[in-house]
């Protein structure tokens, strides 16, 4: 067990700046307006820095960074990003404590998740885009005799990158390590409420990269998300957020007819057919915890198994196992090894969370466990904690509708398979799933039928680099991760060449 000093004491790993600047064109630089804004830490609910706060002149100093430095990056080959990509992997592993301490402290999460999850599959992330990168083969297809056509990936040059605040640094790379694999420069706007732990990365990378490469202007989302995403500049725009502000990326995107991805909102069902509790064995130990995994990263994920869908006949017995199981859950200092839940990212999702435990109540909805804030004494009593809560009820209502973000499931039941999916499809969203049974067949069955699309089988929010991951309906369009994630940042050249001697005849 370790506990890790608090940023600001001297023993802390981190030592965070009072003010942070911008990130362009490899030098940190002053807003052009002046203006910063204060950045509280969850845990405590106080101060610890202030952050340039962007506007579109800042943003387009940042493209104007990016646009200097595209063509030359764009020209440097597979097997250079490469190394530059692992350079990257390789100095964040260096720093991984400095990493998820700074991490914790700017979002409230738990230290064993940023120092296990988090910033390691950061780390993946770039080392395997950068072997993704030199796999990838162009093609040539011989169209007859004397023409050949050959296809190249080139990179789509300066792209435009919006993320949200529940995985600072891990969000920043499942977009960053793509995006420079295939040879783009890039402007980041970073979340307005956890922008310190990327710019620590940002201070601990930057000499990996060419200046200008990495672009990173701070700011909320009016002032220089907007100005980002609406710039005739970039060639491509992707955002991780809510829905509503997805749709507005999208309209303005419309303008300049760029390519989109949106990752957004879910309201992920995970599902358990009466088998789990055939046997109190090792799979149903699993099965609980996979149902506990509503709780992780406080619930801020956007695939958060919110919804918990329960055969009817072993619904009471789960119920009784899982709330021990949630109970049971260590709650202390995020910066504690032993603690498993940290604080919420923010005051207002702290506050967002508590109205909906009492739209829950005023719903009908019984809450088995939790249901209030999380008052943990001392330096933490100022800090955004709650408690992890179970609420039953049924999918009608709006706290198994409309998006939490916390440490909230809302649970019901289903009779048999078909009831199962059309609860499970009851939704707006289609982002993740999860599906149990011991039944092989029944878990592929309902995996197929479910509109989502990531669908966890046996297992709850495992992040491989490896594996596609993305929306569908209205939580998303394209998908991040995967190599196939690099057709969304490279385009076509289809070079059609003729060997042919003589004139085809035509005119
Ligand atoms: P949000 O949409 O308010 O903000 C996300 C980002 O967009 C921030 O950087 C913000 O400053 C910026 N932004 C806001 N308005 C903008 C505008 N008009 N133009 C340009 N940029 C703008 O979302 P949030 O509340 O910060 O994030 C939580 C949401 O993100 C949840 O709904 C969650 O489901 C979703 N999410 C989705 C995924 C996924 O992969 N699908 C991952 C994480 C979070």
């Amino acid at each position: 067990m370790v506990v890790y000093a608090s940023p600001g004491h001297p023993d802390s790993l981190v030592k965070f700046q009072s003010r942070y600047q911008h990130y362009i064109g490899g030098e940190w630089v002053a807003p052009v307006k002046g203006q910063y804004f204060e950045n509280p830490t969850p845990i405590t609910g106080k101060v610890f820095c202030e952050v340039a706060r962007g506007t579109a002149e800042d943003i387009d100093a940042a493209l104007d960074a990016a646009h200097a430095a595209a063509p030359a990056w764009g020209r440097t080959s597979p097997a250079e990003r490469a190394v530059i990509l692992n350079n990257i992997a390789d100095r964040m592993e260096q720093n991984l404590e400095v990493l998820a301490v700074a991490e914790t402290w700017d979002n409230g999460k738990a230290v064993r998740e940023t120092l296990n999850a988090d910033i390691p599959l950061a780390i993946d992330h770039f080392r395997y885009f950068a072997g993704a990168i030199r796999a990838q083969e162009g093609g040539l297809s011989q169209i007859n005799e004397d023409m050949v056509a050959y296809h190249f990936h080139e990179p789509l040059g300066v792209v435009g990158q919006i993320i949200p605040w529940n995985f600072p640094i891990l969000m920043a790379t499942w977009k960053l390590a793509p995006a420079l694999a295939a040879g783009n420069a890039v402007v980041l706007k970073p979340a307005e409420q956890t922008p310190a732990s990327i710019l620590v990365l940002a201070g601990l990378i930057g000499d990996l990269l060419p200046p200008g490469v990495l672009n990173i202007v701070n700011g909320f989302g009016a002032e220089a998300g907007a100005p980002l995403a609406k710039s005739p500049r970039i060639r491509k725009i992707a955002f991780t957020g809510e829905t509503t502000t997805g749709r507005l990326i999208m309209q303005y995107a419309s303008e300049n007819i760029i390519p989109v991805t949106l990752e957004l909102g879910g309201k992920s069902p995970n599902i358990f057919f009466e088998d789990v509790m055939a046997k109190d064995d090792a799979y149903f130990d699993k099965a609980k915890e996979g149902f506990t995994m509503f709780a992780l990263n406080q619930g801020e994920v956007c695939t958060c198994p919110s919804r918990g869908l329960l055969q009817a006949s072993i619904a009471d017995d789960f119920l009784d196992a899982v709330v021990e199981r949630t109970e049971r859950i260590t709650r202390g200092n995020p910066l504690d090894t032993n603690t498993m839940i940290g604080a919420q990212a923010s005051n207002d999702q702290f506050e967002k969370i508590k109205s909906y435990l009492d739209i829950g109540r005023q719903e009908g909805a019984q809450v088995l466990t939790g249901g209030e804030p999380d008052d943990r004494g001392g330096e933490f009593s100022g800090g955004f904690y709650i408690k992890p809560t179970i609420f039953r009820g049924d999918n009608s209502m709006r706290i198994f509708q409309e998006e939490i973000f916390g440490p909230v499931v809302s649970v019901t039941t289903f009779t048999d398979f078909d009831d199962a999916i059309r609860i499970a499809n009851d939704t707006l969203y289609g982002l993740g799933a999860g599906v149990w049974s011991r039944d092989g067949n029944t878990a592929y069955r309902a995996g197929r039928a479910i509109q989502a699309g990531r669908v966890w089988v046996n297992n709850y929010h495992a992040y491989p680099a490896h594996a596609a991951f993305g929306g569908y309906k209205s939580s998303g369009i394209g998908r991040e991760n995967h190599l196939m994630m690099l057709d969304h940042y490279q385009q076509t050249k289809n070079l059609l060449v003729s060997y042919k001697e003589t004139a085809d005849g035509f005119f």
